[in-house]
């Protein structure tokens, strides 16, 4: 059987929703059905996860929310009309939204999960009997109804691994979808809890573990997973295959197509993962494999950036030398709940990057007074605008003339580098640069290691 996973896009409207038929009828493994909430259908719109949130900000400041919850059970009644579903869907919805929304929350944050989270629960509930009404025998199932478990940091959830055996559990009939809610899962205490923004992804992958899928697709819109965004190069190559963790560095720096988190329960489970285009499902997509099945001449198989984090330089002398230094960092850093992206290293110095939503609500100022009060260093500085480039390709390390295929490119156009990541990833090596720099980095490495759509291929 097949887990098959329909992003924000694919289900934004009834035209939308038909190809989803379409696509679940034309094969018979296709048997568990994960979708988002509806996304876009153009440009300036607004997804409904981003209209749940408002309405929990406008309960929390007890404003009034008739409008807001009427435009956003409008969404899903507009769908429902293309089939001819009655008006009965809006009268449910309404009074099932205002339960959740009176309900009791530990916390403003889980208040904000919950609602979060509804934008998927109602579009597993609609999807589920359009798919009845257009012929296919479908159930709706739930994380409540499964036990799909989840830790408790609100809108940050990870699954609990005890999850995979009661999916494991659940009966699947024969010839019958199950149409599931991604994005939430449920704490140990009962709460609604939500993943990462783009976690639909997430639950695809946790439910083709946990049901030892033999193929996890992923639909979403566009064509195949491209090797540089195809914002800031025209045409770029497409990426046909790749391995797990090239998929989980690029898109952890800044591929938006899948969700780095998403890769994990696949790789845990050893499940393929296909990225396909609802749009244009006879189209191949891009395959995601095991490194093992991965063999190729070219060096580079994506290039990403992102200029989502902030760097704190410190610097003092002897840090070589000074026994519990770098301890005594990560223990202010734990104190502040604050995670950090890399720490590369010198005799005199450190820098720690750090995504920037790890910094909000005082905690940067926090960590810069603790770190002056308790390291002391020579020098403090944070340098706030910071652009990273990750440039995957399995073996890419061990390559001859790898680092010199990327610099060069970069020194002819005058490009200079802020830092030089080789780190401990074989497959990955990370560039600092100035945001204003970003783009022109991105396109001279791209422009120097591929032509007319494909890798270049040099005898090494
Ligand atoms: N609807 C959620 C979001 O917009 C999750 C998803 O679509 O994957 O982030």
């Amino acid at each position: 059987m097949k887990v098959v996973k329909f992003g924000g896009t694919s289900l934004a409207s009834g035209s939308q929703v038909k190809k989803v038929i379409k696509i679940i009828a034309a094969d018979k493994k296709r048997r568990v059905v994960v979708v988002s909430a509806p996304g876009k259908r153009f440009s300036e719109d607004t997804k409904i996860t981003d209209l749940l949130l408002q309405l929990a900000e406008n309960d929390i400041q007890k404003k009034d929310n008739t409008k807001l919850r009427q435009q956003i059970i409008q969404r899903y009644q507009d769908i429902a009309d293309d089939f001819g579903l009655g008006p009965d869907i809006t009268n449910e919805l309404t009074e099932y939204l205002k339960k959740i929304e009176t309900g009791k929350y530990p916390s403003e944050a889980f208040f904000r999960a919950a609602l979060a989270a509804q934008g998927e629960h109602m579009s597993a509930w609609l999807i589920t009997k359009l798919f009845q009404a257009s012929g296919l025998k479908a159930r709706n199932l739930t994380p409540e109804q499964i036990g799909l478990l989840v830790s408790s940091r609100p809108g940050q959830a990870q699954v609990l691994p005890r999850s995979y055996a009661k999916i494991a559990q659940t009966k699947l009939n024969e010839d019958e979808i199950v149409v599931f809610p991604g994005f939430y899962g449920v704490t140990k205490e009962g709460w609604i809890n939500t993943f990462a923004r783009g976690g639909s992804d997430i639950t695809g992958s946790i439910l083709a573990r946990g049901f030892a899928s033999e193929l996890y697709e992923n639909f979403t819109d566009v064509d195949t997973i491209y090797s540089v965004d195809p914002h800031l190069v025209k045409d770029p190559a497409a990426i046909t295959k790749m391995s797990y963790r090239e998929m989980r560095e690029l898109s952890y720096a800044g591929f938006g197509v899948f969700n780095d988190e998403a890769i994990l329960p696949a790789i845990e489970g050893q499940i393929p993962i296909n990225v396909k285009n609802t749009n244009d499902p006879e189209k191949k997509g891009t395959m995601i494999v095991p490194a093992s099945q991965i063999h190729r001449k070219s060096k580079i198989t994506g290039i990403a950036s992102s200029d989502k984090f902030s760097a704190l330089f410190i610097h003092s002398y002897l840090v070589n030398r000074q026994v519990g230094f770098s301890l005594k960092v990560l223990q202010i850093l734990a104190d502040l709940n604050i995670s950090y992206e890399h720490m590369p290293s010198g005799i005199d110095d450190i820098t720690i990057i750090f995504a920037k939503d790890q910094l909000t609500n005082g905690r940067k100022e926090q960590l810069t007074q603790r770190v002056k009060d308790e390291i002391k260093p020579d020098t403090l500085e944070w340098k706030n605008d910071y652009s990273i480039i990750m440039v995957v390709g399995e073996g890419l390390v061990n390559r001859v003339g790898a680092i010199a295929g990327i610099v060069d490119p970069l020194k002819d156009k005058g490009i200079s580098l802020t830092m030089v990541n080789q780190g401990s990833s074989e497959i990955s090596i990370m560039l600092g640069v100035r945001p204003s720099e970003e783009k022109k980095a991105v396109e001279a490495i791209y422009d120097a290691n591929f032509k007319d759509g494909k890798p270049i291929v040099k005898n090494q």
